[in-house]
């Protein structure tokens, strides 16, 4: 439900900790751009601050700031509708962020799964940033009083988080400030899988590039990795509850669906006990078909990485007026004396 109080307002992030991948692509950007112009103000962000919560190299975290945000724009967002810019461009962020560090409960970050998975076995050694991630994140969304949040099935608990730590600063001062920002994950493949294990996710940090669909890989590449998908030996079923407890199945036919605008109904009625031999190529030229004209304009984009910098910083200049009054206003809530 939308919080009636505040302007309908669009804001998401991707991290540039790699290339983008089909999950980034069918669970956000898409998204993204459907949003765009659809009564909504819309702020999407490469967020590099994010990005080193684990080490990046300095110079291929620039390239991929750069290679994000011509996915974006190859994408369809449009720098004239959308306000699109990098993070560390807009410093209110990582203000705001400390200030909801001292609202946020070390119990609500210890319940975070993002951060268990990140850490795995060894989360002494981990960043700090990486533990106060969420609280960072929810900065980037109330920094612009935003309502909506359009992310994949992974981030729906950080955006609930976000939600808590605005009731709580609400609360805590007694005002009506933040909004509850609404997560927007609708659709299938809001949370594509691995191709080598269907029970985790297709991430960019992924060990092994064989287990994600990059938007830049190629149209052989792109066969090769869907034909080395795992996958049980039944065909597909007949009907979507045959999917249940074949969780490779679900992901390509998801996949599918998704790239195709149709429901994973629609797809096992088009491939009705297709067996694999069938599928996967169908689905390998889908996505090549839908894939491909962005990597090219990726390409044209990535060639030119002056005008990329040049539309994030006009971006940050838009963002920043409206990020600064609402940390200005935070900041007087919260008692900080300003000249
Ligand atoms: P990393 O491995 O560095 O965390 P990532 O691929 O998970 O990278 P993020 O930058 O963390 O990408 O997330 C960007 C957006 O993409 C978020 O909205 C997230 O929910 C979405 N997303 C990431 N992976 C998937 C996936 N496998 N399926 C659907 N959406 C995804
Ligand atoms: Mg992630």
């Amino acid at each position: 439900m939308q919080d009636a109080r505040f302007t309908p307002r669009v804001f998401s992030g991707i991290k540039p900790s790699g290339g983008l991948t089909l999950g980034n692509y069918l669970g956000a950007i898409k998204r993204f751009v459907q949003m765009q112009g659809g009564g909504f103000e819309t702020i999407y962000c490469v967020v590099d601050l994010h990005a080193i919560t684990v080490w990046q190299d300095p110079k291929e975290l620039r390239s991929a700031t750069r290679e994000v945000a011509a996915g974006f724009l190859a994408s369809g967002i449009d720098p004239e509708k959308s306000i699109l810019f990098n993070q560390s461009q807009v410093s209110q962020h990582a203000e705001l962020a400390w200030i909801f560090n001292c609202v946020a409960r070390l119990g609500w970050m210890n319940r975070m799964t993002q951060f268990k998975e990140k850490a795995g076995k060894n989360a002494e050694a981990q960043s700090l940033g990486l533990y106060a991630y969420p609280s960072l994140m929810a900065a980037d969304i109330l920094l612009y009083h935003a309502t909506h949040v359009p992310v994949g099935e992974d981030q729906k608990q950080h955006v609930e988080l976000t939600r808590d730590i605005a009731a709580k600063f609400n609360h805590d001062y007694k005002v009506d400030f933040f909004p509850m920002a609404e997560p927007v994950i609708e659709g299938p493949a809001m949370r594509v899988m691995n191709l080598r294990d269907g029970t985790k996710k297709m991430s960019k940090s992924g060990e092994s590039d064989m287990e994600r669909i990059n938007m830049t890989d190629d149209a052989d590449t792109i066969a090769r990795k869907f034909q080395k998908a795992r996958t049980d030996a039944a065909p597909l079923p007949e009907s979507v509850e045959g999917l249940d407890g074949r969780p490779e199945a679900r992901n390509l036919v998801e996949i599918y669906a998704a790239l195709a605008d149709i429901t994973p109904a629609e797809v096992l009625a088009r491939y009705p006990g297709a067996g694999w031999g069938t599928f996967k190529p169908a689905l390998a030229d889908l996505a090549v078909e839908r894939l491909s004209p962005i990597s090219g304009e990726m390409a044209r984009m990535m060639a030119d990485p002056a005008e990329i910098d040049r539309i994030l910083a006009r971006g940050a200049e838009r963002a920043r007026a409206i990020a600064q009054p609402v940390l200005s206003r935070t900041l007087d809530i919260v008692g900080m004396v300003r000249g």
